[in-house]
């Protein structure tokens, strides 16, 4: 570990104590304040908005600049804005019925902030994926600490000035540093971690917060299929299942990652996605609205894994490019591999890239005990015209979400949970959701005056008989 890293871990320990202290004091943060918390968040997005694509793009090496404006900007001012308009109803006591032998007693459920909570965030969507979840924990009235990823650093040092600007360090602060940071914080006593991020690291996650019994949210990765059904446009199709794998070059959590189509379509599918990229991104080596690969470590995984489906007998189907610009340029053009082999890296990890199998199914059964018989995805998408058939793939499979003839939009609507199931997550966010995974609702029970409970003290008389019955 670094002497930089080792003062990060000191920084954030006093910094946690910071937090809980002012949380002891404050405790139920008015809904007026963290209104007024949410409206700098949107404010933050909207005045600094170029300086965020600037930071992302750097990090990337070219990240397209609508990409960042659609996926991290707007969507954080849409949440932070749906958000304050309404905690004041999310956040209301409620009030529940009691059985007859406990009346004239009063429920209620008080919905409280769950305290100083942890996030920790990955580097695909680097802005986006560490401000909704504040968005949600400021909602719920919590002070929060936020790592980012040390993959994106000119967007981690950007959001830890801007942050800095907008809140006392014992409300919001950022973290940075990598994976020994991560961990260390992972060890926190935090009152809830939010985490997101691969399975793996997921796992690690999960291990250190149970040691102090917090509780996590884990928003992990995974591999989202898209199942065409018979008779679905396949031009509709393509260009759907295009557009959501090719955004930020696949990048994406919930981007489709790989697609099945009946037996004999996989070529006339793969074609036609390919056609419409390159028409899309006519110049995906060097044109600045085709993002890069993050890292070069990415790069070689994803070449890798081209190279191994063709070595395998696939056939690799790609945009035409410019070899040597997209080298130098760290990207990989729009690429289908047509029915790779069962055990290749492409159909067994999760590609996180532009690459897109396309494999056959014989009958719609048969795609689905697929997908059944892997670890629950992310998201699941159905093309269908039939009504019928789309809700019979939904009850003979699992996953966090769906799409039904589109892709990646559901975690746009705001008033949708937006999680994983199994492997690829527990909890979720967004909307109320998020909102409930940051608060703590308090059972309390209040009797008057009279309260029945005497009547189920000893000495136990004919009242006892009649609630044993
Ligand atoms: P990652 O797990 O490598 O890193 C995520 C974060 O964890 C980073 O901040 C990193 O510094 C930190 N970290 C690393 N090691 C740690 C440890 N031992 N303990 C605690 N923290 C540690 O993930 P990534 O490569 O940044 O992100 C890609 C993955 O995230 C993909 O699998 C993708 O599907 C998933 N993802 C999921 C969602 C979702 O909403 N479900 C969204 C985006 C990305």
């Amino acid at each position: 570990m670094s002497e930089a890293e080792a003062k990060q871990i000191e920084r954030m320990k006093s910094l946690l104590a910071t937090q809980r202290d002012a949380f002891r004091h404050e405790r139920h943060r008015p809904i007026d304040l963290r209104k007024a918390d949410l409206a700098r968040i949107a404010d933050l997005c909207r005045k600094n908005s170029d300086a965020i694509c600037e930071a992302i793009s750097r990090d990337f090496g070219n990240r397209a600049r609508q990409e960042s404006v659609i996926a991290e900007i707007a969507f954080v001012i849409q949440d932070a804005d749906h958000t304050a308009k309404h905690i004041g109803k999310w956040a209301k006591t409620r009030s529940v019925g009691v059985p007859m032998t406990l009346m004239p007693g009063k429920a209620t459920i008080r919905r409280e902030p769950k305290g100083v909570v942890g996030i920790v965030s990955p580097w695909n969507y680097p802005f986006q994926l560490a401000m909704a979840p504040l968005v949600a924990a400021l909602g719920a009235g919590c002070r929060a600490m936020i790592k980012p990823s040390e993959l994106t650093p000119a967007t981690a040092e950007l959001m830890k000035r801007l942050i800095g600007e907008a809140f006392e360090e014992d409300h919001v602060c950022v973290i940075t540093g990598g994976p020994a940071v991560g961990e260390a914080f992972s060890r926190l006593k935090f009152d809830h971690l939010f985490y997101t991020g691969s399975t793996q690291v997921g796992r690690l996650v999960a291990m250190a917060a149970a040691e102090n019994l917090v509780p996590v949210t884990l928003e992990l990765g995974g591999k989202s299929p898209a199942i065409v059904t018979p008779g679905y446009p396949k031009l509709s199709a393509a260009k759907s299942i295009g557009w959501g794998k090719f955004l930020n070059a696949g990048q994406t959590c919930v981007a489709p990652d790989y697609v099945m189509v009946p037996n004999g379509e996989e070529r006339a599918m793969g074609e036609a996605i390919i056609k419409i990229a390159e028409h899309e991104f006519p110049e995906s080596s060097s044109d600045d609205a085709y993002t890069a690969i993050v890292s070069d470590r990415h790069y070689e995984r994803l070449t890798g894994m081209i190279e191994e489906a063709r070595a395998g007998g696939a056939e690799i189907l790609q945009a035409e490019h410019d070899a040597q610009a997209a080298q130098a340029a760290r990207k990989i053009p729009p690429t289908v591999i047509l029915n790779p082999p069962a055990d290749s890296k492409v159909m067994t990890e999760e590609i996180f890239g532009p690459l897109l199998p396309v494999v056959g199914y014989s009958e719609i059964d048969a795609a689905t005990n697929y997908v059944a018989d892997h670890d629950h995805p992310l998201a699941l998408y159905v093309y269908s015209t039939d009504k019928e058939m789309a809700t019979r793939i939904l009850d003979q499979s699992q996953s966090g979400g769906v799409g039904i003839n589109t892709n990646l939009l559901h975690l746009s609507v705001p008033d949708l949970p937006f999680g994983g199931i199994g492997a690829s997550g527990q909890g979720s966010y967004h909307g109320e959701a998020g909102f409930l995974t940051f608060t703590h609702e308090r059972s309390v029970f209040a009797t008057g005056k009279w309260h029945p409970s005497r009547l189920l003290a000893p000495p136990y008389g004919k009242f006892y008989e009649t609630v044993s019955k």
